[in-house]
């Protein structure tokens, strides 16, 4: 949720479950901003928000709309910021929204790796609830290619310490983003990292070109070969079929999927194999979103 007062600094992005949340401009752009894929904060300089301006911000929304439940701290990744400067924020919005039920916010493992249990377990008690993590994959190699700056064992231990300070998360993978040449490892090695982590939520979005495959190839250092549907399918399958959750909340509903999928997992793994094997076998009986029929 927008706040008319509030001085955004756009583009901002925000997970799809944060839209009724008051979004909360700490940090600006995203630190690592290098990612061969992501073209989210490619217009802006990374920069942290003056203490005294966000502050200042909790102050005028709590002025008109105290009954505010649930915040997200943006941009790419607040937890970069030390634990001290994330507390006093943390702490400003507790005391002026009384009936504040969660905080979240996007994350890098690198920010993770930076803070010890204690700290992560520090900001929980203050209201930190949620971090969303794009992990994207799995597969060392695959990383690399897309200059992540993370392995999998890095990834892992940061995520598996949020855990452990009781903070949930929800891990994003990226369908197709290695292409076909890489797509198995992707699958495989993501479902590896992906039972390691064993986040409460799971989702999975399909890579797109913003700005054109081209643009997406330049920056990618393997060799890119573009998925067709069917391709992105059977990623997906092979993705799942690895999967040992203990009841994680599955989502592939963004709009970029082709085929909805929702689920909890590993309970209802078989029936979502089911699915995704239905529209493999008879694509034009399965129910693919209708502005992507034209491209099976
Ligand atoms: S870390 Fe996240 S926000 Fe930053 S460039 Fe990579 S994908 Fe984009």
């Amino acid at each position: 949720m927008f706040f008319n007062s509030l001085r955004y600094d756009e583009p901002v992005f925000r997970p799809p479950s944060e839209a009724y949340s008051l979004i909360l401009q700490v940090t600006i752009g995203c630190s690592w901003n290098k990612c061969a894929f992501c073209e989210m904060y490619t217009s802006k300089k990374f920069r942290v928000r003056n203490e005294h301006e966000v502050l200042d911000e909790i102050d005028q929304v709590a002025g008109y709309n105290p009954d505010v439940k649930k915040v997200f701290l943006a941009d790419g990744n607040a937890m970069v910021l030390s634990t001290l400067k994330i507390l006093n924020i943390l702490n400003h919005l507790n005391k002026k929204f009384n009936r504040i039920a969660r905080i979240s916010a996007y994350a890098i493992p690198k920010d993770l790796k930076n803070k010890s249990v204690e700290e992560l377990k520090a900001l929980k008690e203050a209201g930190l609830k949620l971090l969303y993590v794009g992990i994207e994959t799995g597969d060392d190699e695959l990383l690399g290619l897309i200059n992540k700056g993370e392995t999998a064992v890095s990834t892992v231990a940061s995520l598996q310490k949020a855990t452990e300070a009781g903070i949930k998360l929800s891990v994003m993978i990226i369908n197709g983003l290695g292409g076909r040449k890489y797509s198995h490892q992707h699958a495989v090695n993501s479902a590896k990292a992906i039972n390691a982590i064993q986040p409460e939520f799971l989702s999975t979005l399909v890579l797109s070109f913003p700005f054109g495959i081209d643009h997406f190839k330049k920056r990618f250092e393997g060799d890119y070969q573009e998925m067709n549907i069917m391709d992105l399918l059977i990623e997906q399958q092979l993705f799942i079929e690895n999967l040992e959750l203990n009841g994680a909340i599955f989502r592939s509903d963004h709009a970029s999927n082709y085929l909805v999928l929702k689920g909890i997992l590993n309970r209802d793994r078989e029936e979502l194999l089911t699915h995704i094997d239905k529209a493999i076998k008879s694509p034009e009986l399965a129910n693919f979103r209708k502005e992507w029929q034209r491209g099976l």
